[in-house]
């Protein structure tokens, strides 16, 4: 079956949608959620993953763990539901459903103002901090190996006698090409 409508999502804004999407849904005559599984497909512009209408709402539910490996749990920090795959953009797909018009739902997301509710808020406070120390925690780990590269490479100039740059001025050798002979000498001879 071809899809109703076709959009290009953005993954850092996918969240927004989602919450969007919940809200125009629960202002309608409430469908099944396990309806929007047949309904809505998103999918991976890169790697082809797929990821169900019902999969896309769990995004405006609250965080409940902090190390989520789950496909919402890796779409909600804007990766790509497939481990490895570096992929921004998903294809939202939207079918012809009896109980979703989704251009008037559609319509309803757009226009959504970005007015948000306390949890909503509080939840992506909550994200962005878990980010930060994520980035944090790379940077950190990345010190620790240069300093550990670093460290290996000094012990094995040391080991090896070679020099070690900044620490050991290499050392010059003057030669006097003419024997200094001294007055004394002169008168003696
Ligand atoms: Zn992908």
């Amino acid at each position: 079956m071809e899809p109703l409508i076709i959009r290009d999502q953005h993954l850092d804004s996918l969240g927004r949608f989602s919450a969007r999407l919940a809200v125009a849904l629960s202002r309608g005559e409430a469908a099944p959620a396990e309806e929007l599984a047949g309904a809505l497909v998103a999918e991976c512009v890169q790697c082809g993953m797929q990821v169900n209408g019902c999969e896309i709402l769990q995004l405006s539910e609250p965080v409940e763990k902090e190390e989520d490996t789950s496909k919402a749990g890796r779409l909600r920090f804007a990766y790509c539901a497939r481990k490895g795959c570096t992929s921004y953009f998903y294809k939202l797909k939207f079918f012809a459903h009896p109980q979703f018009d989704w251009t008037n739902i559609l319509l309803q997301v757009d226009k959504a103002p970005d007015e948000q509710s306390p949890e909503v808020i509080a939840n992506q406070q909550l994200l962005e901090s878990m980010k930060k120390a994520r980035r944090k925690q790379f940077a950190s780990r990345l010190c620790t190996v240069v300093a550990l590269v670093v460290l290996m490479f000094v012990l094995f100039q040391w080991y090896n006698g070679g020099t070690i740059p900044f620490l050991r001025v290499p050392e010059k050798f003057t030669v006097d090409m003419v024997p200094r002979v001294s007055h004394l000498d002169m008168e003696e001879q």
